[in-house]
C-alpha cells in the first residue's frame, strides 16, 4: 500500500482544536473531508474557525482567496455519523477517554467497512488498548498531530501491538504527502515527543528547586545558549501548569513510577495555588497589566587579564582562541585532551556533571570554574559559568572579565551539577537513547520528532554526537553520583556507544 491518493475521502471525528486543524491539513492536500462532531453545530463552528484562520493567510498574501474558498469547500460538516461511510481513512480527535474512543471506533469499523483505516490522535492513551475493543484491531493506528495541526510539522505514526505494518506505512506515506515530517513509533507512554521532552521541564524545575538562579535567568540561558525558542518556565506558563503537570504525572504513572519522570513539587504547588500560567494571569511570571517580566541575571563588568592559555584543539578551544585573539587578549595554545582556559589565577573547564566544588578537590585546583554548554559558542550571546565554593572572588572575576571580552553577556549561576544546558541536553539525549534502545523508534525518528514537534534547535541524539558520547556519559554518571538517584542512570545505549567509541550517526 502506498499513500492514499487525493481521490480518497478522509473522515475527521471531533471538530475541536485538533480535529478542525487535521481537517484543514487533509483538505489542504486536496482530499474531500467529512467532519463530524457529537456536539450540535461544532463541525460548522470548526470550519468557521478554520476559515477565519485562513483569512489571515489571505490578507498576508500567503494564499489566494480562491485557494481559501476551495479548501473550505472541500470540508463538509455532517450531522449523522453514518454519513462518514464513504471515507477511506477515519481520524479521531475526540475527548481523551479510553471507553469513549473504543465506543466510537467500534461504530466506525462497522460504518467504514473492511477497507477502512482507523487512526486516533490520542496523546496519552495506548493505541493497543483502544484497538483491543475492535473486531479488526490491525486496522487501527495512532496518527499523532501537534497543536496547531496545520502549523506543526510533525506527525507521529503509532503502531499498537496488533497494528498491521502495511497500514502504518500507508498512513506514514499519506502524512508525508500532506507535507508533514513523519516518524514511526511503537505505542508506549508519551510516544516519542511527550516522553523525550520531559527532562526539558523537569531539569529546569530541579535547577530552580536547588536555587541555581532565577526562572528568568534559566529561561534566558536555555534560549541564548541552548538555542531553544522558549525557556522551560515561559513554556510551562504558556502550556498551562495544570496540563503540563497532568502529562508529566500520567507518564510517571504509566512508567510505574520511574524516577526519570518524577513530577515536581514546585509545579504541583503552582497548580494547587491556581497559578496556571498565562491563562490564569500568573505562573512563574506575572501576566497582569503593567507587570514587568524580570530580567535575567548578568555579571557586572570585570577587568580582563591581558593573557590567557587555552588547552586543547577541540572546536570550543578553537572558537575561544579566535574570539579572545580578536578581542586583543594574548592567547597561548597548548596541547591537551581536555579543553581548559587558564587565566593568571583561575581555570575554566566545561562542566562534566560534577559540582565544580567537588571537582576542584579531586583535581586539586582551588580556583576552578565551570562553563555551561552552548549550542554554538561562536554565535551565543551569553556564556554561563559557575565557580567552586573554594574559588577566590578575584580569580572568578578574572574569568568573568576574560569571557566578557568576547562581547557576550556572562551569567554566573550557583554551583549546580551539570549546570543548565549541559544537564538538560544530556538528559534529553538519554531519554531519546532509551526510546531507541527499547525499540520505540529509530535514532533519526527521535531527532526529527523533537525538531518537528517542539522546534528544538537540534535533535538530542545528533547533539549528543557533537558533545561526544563519552562526555555525555560522563555527565550522566556524575549526575548519578552527585544525586544518588536512579533518575540520572545512563541509557544502556549510551553506555554501549561510549564503550565502543561510536556515535549515534556513524
Ligand atoms: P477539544 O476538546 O478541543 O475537541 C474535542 C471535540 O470532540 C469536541 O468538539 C467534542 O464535542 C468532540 N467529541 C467528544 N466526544 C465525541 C464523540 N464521542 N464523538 C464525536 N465527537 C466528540 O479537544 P482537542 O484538544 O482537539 O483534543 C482531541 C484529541 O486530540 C484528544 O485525544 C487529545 O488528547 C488529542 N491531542 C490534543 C492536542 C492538543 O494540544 N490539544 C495535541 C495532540 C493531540
Amino acid at each position: 500500500m502506498t499513500a492514499l491518493d487525493t481521490s480518497k475521502i478522509i473522515a475527521v471525528i471531533g471538530a475541536g482544536t485538533m480535529g478542525a486543524g487535521v481537517a484543514q491539513v487533509a483538505a489542504n492536500a486536496g482530499h474531500q473531508v467529512l467532519l463530524f462532531d457529537v456536539a450540535a453545530g461544532a463541525a460548522q463552528k470548526g470550519i468557521y474557525n478554520t476559515a477565519r484562520g485562513l483569512d489571515k493567510l489571505v490578507q498576508r498574501g500567503r494564499i489566494s482567496q480562491q485557494q481559501q474558498d476551495d479548501l473550505i469547500a472541500r470540508i463538509t460538516p455532517v450531522d449523522n455519523i453514518e454519513e462518514l461511510a464513504p471515507a477511506s481513512l477515519f481520524i479521531e480527535a475526540i475527548v481523551e477517554k479510553l471507553e469513549v474512543k473504543q465506543q466510537l471506533f467500534k461504530q466506525l469499523e462497522d460504518i467504514g467497512g473492511p477497507e477502512a483505516i482507523l487512526a486516533t490522535n490520542t496523546s496519552s492513551i495506548s493505541v493497543s488498548a483502544i484497538a483491543s475493543a475492535l473486531k479488526h484491531p490491525e486496522r487501527l493506528l495512532g496518527m499523532h498531530f501537534f497543536n496547531p495541526a496545520p502549523v506543526m510539522k510533525l506527525v507521529e505514526i503509532i503502531s499498537g501491538i496488533a497494528t498491521d505494518s502495511t497500514f502504518a506505512e500507508s498512513i506514514y506515506d499519506t502524512a508525508k504527502a500532506w507535507g508533514k515530517q513523519v516518524v514511526h513509533a511503537k505505542s508506549t507512554p508519551g510516544f516519542i515527543v511527550n516522553r523525550v521532552a520531559r527532562p526539558f521541564y523537569a531539569e529546569g524545575l530541579r535547577l530552580l528547586q536547588e536555587a541555581a538562579t532565577t526562572p528568568a535567568t534559566i529561561d534566558a540561558i536555555m534560549r541564548d545558549c541552548g538555542g531553544f525558542r522558549m525557556g522551560p518556565f515561559e513554556l510551562m506558563d504558556l502550556i498551562g501548569h495544570d496540563v503540563n503537570y497532568a502529562v508529566t504525572h500520567s507518564i510517571f504513572d504509566a512508567y510505574y513510577g520511574d524516577q526519570r519522570f518524577l513530577p515536581s513539587l514546585i509545579q504541583k504547588e503552582l497548580v494547587d495555588g491556581g497559578y496556571l500560567g498565562r491563562k490564569s494571569g500568573r505562573g512563574f511570571y506575572d501576566y497582569s497589566d503593567g507587570a514587568h517580566k524580570p530580567e535575567p541575571e548578568t555579571c557586572e563588568f570585570c577587568d580582563s587579564p591581558k593573557q590567557v592559555t587555552i588547552i586543547g584543539q577541540s572546536t570550543i578551544a578553537e572558537i575561544f582562541a579566535t574570539l579572545l585573539t580578536d578581542a586583543g587578549v594574548e592567547v597561548t595554545r597548548i596541547d591537551g585532551n581536555e579543553f581548559a582556559l587558564l587565566s593568571d589565577n583561575a581555570i575554566l573547564k566545561l562542566t562534566n556533571g560534577q559540582m565544580a566544588t567537588v571537582r576542584a578537590v579531586e583535581e586539586n585546583i582551588n580556583n576552578l570554574l565551570h562553563l555551561d554548554l552552548a549550542l554554538d559558542y561562536a554565535a551565543t550571546s551569553r556564556l554561563v559559568i559557575s565557580a567552586a565554593d573554594q574559588a577566590e572572588t578575584s580569580a572568578v572575576n578574572e574569568i568573568i572579565g576574560l569571557l566578557q571580552k568576547t562581547d557576550k553577556q556572562v551569567t554566573q549561576i550557583d554551583d549546580i551539577a551539570g549546570m543548565c544546558v549541559m544537564r538538560t541536553v544530556c538528559m534529553l539525549a538519554n531519554e531519546g537513547a532509551d526510546a531507541v534502545n527499547q525499540l520505540v523508534c529509530s535514532i533519526n525518528a527521535v531527532d526529527i520528532a523533537m525538531k518537528g514537534g517542539l522546534n528544538y534547535p537540534a535533535g538530542p541524539l545528533a547533539w549528543a554526537d557533537s558533545i561526544g558520547i563519552e562526555n555525555v556519559l560522563d555527565v550522566l554518571d556524575n549526575l548519578s553520583q552527585n544525586y544518588g538517584e536512579d533518575r540520572y542512570r545512563p541509557s544502556p545505549l549510551i553506555v554501549r556507544k561510549a564503550a565502543a567509541g561510536k556515535s549515534f550517526y556513524e
